[in-house]
């Protein structure tokens, strides 16, 4: 049976990180709106003008036009073994927008997975995070530093950090999702399909606690 996963939790979770593990293990497409609408904003295209504000003040970018990419790239999935979502849905009308799509495309409803990590610790993994811009690869300048100061050791890429890690928007992202986001988490609590893990620990121990609950659905 398709499995379509939601990964919930704040910025900084490593939810992108689990993302990428995940799908490679069961086979699923990493959905990350996050990483759609960066490629928008580099771009220059109309999408990524209209979100680049809101981005870089770590505001949510408008329901319409995120639920609008989700839908483009559900039809193209249309036949993909699975989808994994990293970074959507983040308010209940993006949720509830996600449900109809899914039952609109006869794709089976999403499990959920929360990773929960303490405020304080996501400010430190934030701020310290230091991404490839070449080939994406992440690295933390305390937690993961690169062999060579500000060179990726995969693709010798130059690391620069994102332009919302900067510790006022971190704190604005987090504001954020206290308020917008964490009501997902009744909402999906109410329909049963809630998991909860911590998401403190190393990036394997974290992995092995997802795996253990997609392996036994
Ligand atoms: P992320 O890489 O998931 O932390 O997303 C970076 C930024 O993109 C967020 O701070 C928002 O401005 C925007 N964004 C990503 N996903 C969404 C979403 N589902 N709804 C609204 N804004 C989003």
């Amino acid at each position: 049976m398709a499995k379509n996963v939601v990964l919930l939790g704040p910025p900084g979770a490593g939810k992108g990180t689990q993302a990428e593990r995940i799908s490679k293990k069961y086979g699923l497409v990493q959905l990350s709106t996050g990483d759609m609408l960066r490629e928008a904003v580099k771009k220059g295209t109309p999408l990524g003008m209209q979100a680049k504000s809101y981005m870089d003040k770590g505001e949510l970018v408008p329901d319409d036009v995120v639920i609008g990419i989700v839908r483009e790239k559900l039809k193209e999935l249309k036949n993909a073994p699975g989808v994994l979502f990293d970074g959507f849905p983040r308010t209940v009308e993006q949720a509830k927008a996600l449900d109809s799509m899914l039952e609109e495309e006869e794709l089976s409803p999403v499990m959920v997975i929360q990773m929960e990590v303490d405020d304080s610790e996501i400010i430190e993994r934030l701020t310290g995070r230091r991404v490839c811009e070449k080939c994406g690869a992440n690295y933390h300048v305390k937690f993961n530093p690169p062999q060579k100061n500000g060179t990726c050791d995969a693709c010798g890429g130059p690391l620069v950090q994102r332009a919302d890690d900067n510790e006022e928007t971190v704190r604005n992202r987090l504001k954020v999702y206290h308020q917008s986001t964490s009501p997902l988490v009744g909402y999906y609590r109410e329909a049963g399909k809630l998991r909860v893990v911590g998401g403190s620990g190393s990036i394997d121990e974290v992995f092995s606690r997802i795996d253990s609950i997609l392996s036994s659905v």
